[in-house]
């Protein structure tokens, strides 16, 4: 179907429209999806939901920009391209040199020492290689692949997650782009502590020599736990993100990758992209530009947030809260740690939350 027309709408946050490439009318904003050839299957899935519940709406239709750090095959360009509305953009693109892969400071044996220790205690891809490089990749790298850079904000999706709600006509990248709000997430969650022994280690190191890349707003109550100033484990569970690149973009937090791609724990450890993210968000932003969007159904097996009260204009949902509290309500849980930090008492909201 061919576009509505409605009036032009300029960026306000940055006050033109000459960053836009795709529609002026809309903010700067593309989906970005790191995946392989074979997430074909569980790719179309998750197109559907996203399609269905928001971008097939004439107002959106934001582009897709689709990454792999080996070449597309020819059937995942050609089922992807017919799975999505003909008039939605779709790139696709090959992630190549520095930003796949180890770097050359870093000692090879030594860390292959440490995945084959990781791999026999248990940890989650531990004695993965290409797992530590899609980390550091989406730490450091996605926001200035060059099909990336002409787009301001993102939202990354990943095969094989879902969209439970209808988002009818909320269109998160116009209220993040128009509530002046850098970094959006769905579920926020402790990270598992062996992944990241040192890395809290380094963040104190970069900001005691950086302190003027801190805001003096900013959500660290959120990421430390206050006896020890250490870190607390909350981090927002990344595979769902919808940010301002700005904020990745900026001269801190190219400091801050740097300073810690540096000291190897992407490869000795196996620091994930969501608590180098949450951290540097946590840190860097006013903590009112930290978005939570309870309206999103999201599943990401196996966590799943569906809303309690959804708004009005948005009530068709593919889900039940109380599945979620399933989920998003247990100890692996941060949500009410967030609530903490502006003042509310986790105990009743957890107890609101269940009722
Ligand atoms: P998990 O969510 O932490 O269990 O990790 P996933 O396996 O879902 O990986 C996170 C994201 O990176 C997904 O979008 C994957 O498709 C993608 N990904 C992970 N490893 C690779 C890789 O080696 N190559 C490519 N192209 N994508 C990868
Ligand atoms: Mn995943």
């Amino acid at each position: 179907p061919a576009p509505v027309p409605h009036p032009v709408v300029v960026d306000t946050s940055t006050g033109d429209t000459s960053n836009v490439p795709f529609d002026p009318r809309k903010p700067s904003a593309a989906f970005v999806i790191l995946c392989r050839n074979d997430d074909l299957s569980k790719m179309l899935m998750t197109l559907q939901t996203l399609e269905s519940t928001f971008n097939s709406k004439p107002h959106n239709r934001y582009p897709y920009v689709f990454l792999n750090d080996d070449e597309f095959s020819q059937r995942f360009r050609t089922r992807i391209r017919a799975a999505i509305p003909a008039d939605v953009k779709v790139e696709f693109g090959r992630v190549e040199g520095e930003a796949w892969g180890m770097p050359s400071w870093i000692d090879r044996p030594k860390a292959e020492a440490s995945w084959k220790k990781a791999s026999h205690g248990g940890m989650p891809y531990g004695g993965s290689e290409s797992y530590r490089n899609m980390c550091r990749f989406q730490s450091g790298y996605f926001f200035r692949h060059p099909l990336v850079l002409p787009y301001r904000y993102y939202w990354r999706v990943e095969p094989d997650v879902r969209f439970l709600c209808d988002l009818e006509d909320f269109d998160p990248f116009r209220y993040m782009r128009d509530h002046g709000k850098k970094y959006g997430y769905v579920l926020s969650l402790h990270e598992i502590r062996s992944t990241v022994k040192t890395l809290w280690v380094h963040v104190r190191k970069w900001y005691q020599q950086n302190p003027q890349y801190l805001h003096d707003n900013n959500a660290i109550n959120f990421i430390t736990d206050r006896k020890e100033m250490g870190y607390s484990m909350c981090h927002f569970w990344s595979n769902f993100e919808i940010a301002d690149m700005e904020l990745w973009r900026s001269e801190a937090y190219l400091s801050f990758f740097e300073y810690l791609d540096k000291q190897g724990g992407f490869y000795y450890e196996r620091w994930g992209d969501a608590p180098v993210h949450s951290i540097a968000a946590a840190l860097m932003l006013d903590k009112n530009e930290i978005h939570y969007f309870d309206n999103v159904g999201y599943m990401h097996a196996p966590f799943l947030h569906c809303p309690k009260d959804p708004p009005e204009k948005q009530n068709r949902c593919w889900c039940t809260h109380e599945t979620s509290l399933i989920y998003d309500d247990n100890h692996w849980s941060c949500r009410y740690d967030w609530d903490a930090i502006f003042g509310k008492d986790p105990e009743r909201e957890r107890a609101r939350f269940n009722e």
